[in-house]
């Protein structure tokens, strides 16, 4: 399975094929409203940073919303590159966050999440 997404993701060129590789892959059924105490915000500490949780609106698990938002990230990358450099050039723009635990991290150094060890992902802050 994982082979053929990333098979199939290899041969996107528009944003119409990545809708529709979306689509395909990745079409998350959204989770019942009845968790209302997953939006409250949570703040804890990791390493001395303070992180936040993220409330996922779809029922999903950690590895597949991981896979997910790394492809997104790619996809961008490969479709608007200049974009995506021009990014680059303002890192406070962007956190870390860790799809398996749901957190993220505003200023956090290392590169795995301290809780399973798992990659961290670049996370655009919407608070800017
Ligand atoms: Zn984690």
């Amino acid at each position: 399975m994982l082979e053929k997404i990333l098979q199939d993701f290899s041969r996107i060129t528009n944003w119409d094929e990545w809708d529709d590789f979306e689509q395909k892959y990745f079409n998350f059924p959204e989770k019942e409203i009845n968790a209302i105490d997953e939006i409250i915000d949570i703040e804890i500490s990791l390493d001395g940073e303070i992180s936040k949780n993220v409330y996922v609106n779809y029922d999903v698990s950690g590895e597949l919303m991981d896979l997910y938002e790394m492809l997104r990230w790619e996809n961008f990358k490969k479709l608007e590159p200049e974009t995506h450099e021009e990014n680059q050039q303002i890192p406070e723009f962007y956190g870390k966050i860790c799809h398996h635990c749901n957190i993220y991290a505003e200023k956090y150094k290392k590169d795995f999440c301290p809780i399973y060890s798992k990659k961290l992902r670049i996370f655009p802050l919407n608070n800017w």
